[in-house]
């Protein structure tokens, strides 16, 4: 049972430095990924309900790395908040994104909207607000063309996001939008206090639609929320027509999910006519 106890102990070891390893390992090539070009933006249309015309895109970072391939936000982007690469990591974001803005203005789309995802630590960043400013100002970029999505938990007391740091992104011209909304600890007086312009139910509250009630209550009840606030409410997640024929009944204003298009790189996405 000893040797039990210490092959174990010794097996814990081992995992353990594989797992430091790895995590260095993909740190420092993480470290790398701006520099050599490895980083790129995908595109989603964000789709208006009345007219089904294609009104948005929200950008959505990869990682093509040489040995690993395509890696998923979901696989780096915790590593990058946790080290704190997510700062460069999103000003790289913001930038391109509002480049390629510039470029579909220039083809003659000059009324799409560009959405940017935000992490809790940039906008802890002392120099965030100016860093914006700045990429704004670098790129042409019409303020109130870009939205900028933060999450319920970037509300939360504490977590450093003060009403003084979105009431700045405001006066910039920018558009806030709550992500997930309805899976964060929503407390609706945040709602109130906070300077937002738009809500994007949950795909987790889409994704059953048709046939939980409760989720369609749930779905209805945040467009009632969202309009009784002044605030637009798009749908996250939509992958069919049944489920779009929900949305559109209970009024929500935007949608976005596989039915209108996956993610793509810029030269395919489906720009309008
Ligand atoms: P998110 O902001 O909620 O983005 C939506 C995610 O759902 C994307 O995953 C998208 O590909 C996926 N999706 C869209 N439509 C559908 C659908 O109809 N069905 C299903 N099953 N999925 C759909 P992705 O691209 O893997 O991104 C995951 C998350 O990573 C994002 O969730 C966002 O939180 C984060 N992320 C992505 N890009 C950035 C970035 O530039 N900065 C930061 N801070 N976070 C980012
Ligand atoms: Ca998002
Ligand atoms: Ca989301
Ligand atoms: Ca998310």
């Amino acid at each position: 049972a000893k040797d039990e106890g210490r092959d174990s102990f010794q097996l814990y070891q081992a995992t353990m430095n594989a797992r430091s390893l790895e995590h260095l390992a993909l740190e420092t090539a993480l470290h790398r990924a701006i520099s050599r070009a490895e980083l790129l933006l995908h595109f989603q249309p964000l789709v208006e309900v009345g007219s089904g015309q294609i009104m948005a895109a929200e950008a959505l970072l990869r990682w093509q790395h040489p040995q690993l391939g395509v890696v998923a936000p979901a696989d780096f982007i915790p590593l990058a908040e946790e080290t704190g690469l997510i700062v460069p990591i999103g000003e790289w974001v913001l930038r391109q994104a509002c480049e390629q803005h510039r470029a579909w203005r220039a083809s003659g789309h000059s009324r799409l909207r560009m959405m940017v995802n935000l992490s809790a630590r940039q906008l802890r960043d002392e120099g965030f607000v100016d860093m914006v400013s700045r990429v704004l100002a670098d790129t042409a970029m019409p303020a109130a063309q870009l939205t900028l999505e933060l999450t319920e938990s970037m509300l939360m007391e504490g977590s450093g996001c003060t009403v003084e740091v979105l009431e700045r992104l405001r006066t910039l011209g920018v558009r806030l939008a709550i992500d997930d909304f309805g899976t964060g600890y929503s407390s609706l007086a945040y709602l109130k206090r906070f300077p937002i312009d738009e809500l994007k139910i949950d795909r987790l509250f889409i994704r059953d639609i048709e046939r939980n009630s409760g989720d369609a209550a749930i779905a209805e009840a945040i467009v009632k929320l969202g309009h009784s606030l002044g605030l637009r409410v798009v749908a996250e997640g939509v992958e069919s027509a049944a489920q779009f024929a929900i949305l559109s009944a209970h009024g929500c204003d935007f949608a976005q999910g596989y039915h209108f298009g996956r993610p793509v790189a810029a030269a395919e996405f489906p720009l309008p006519d």
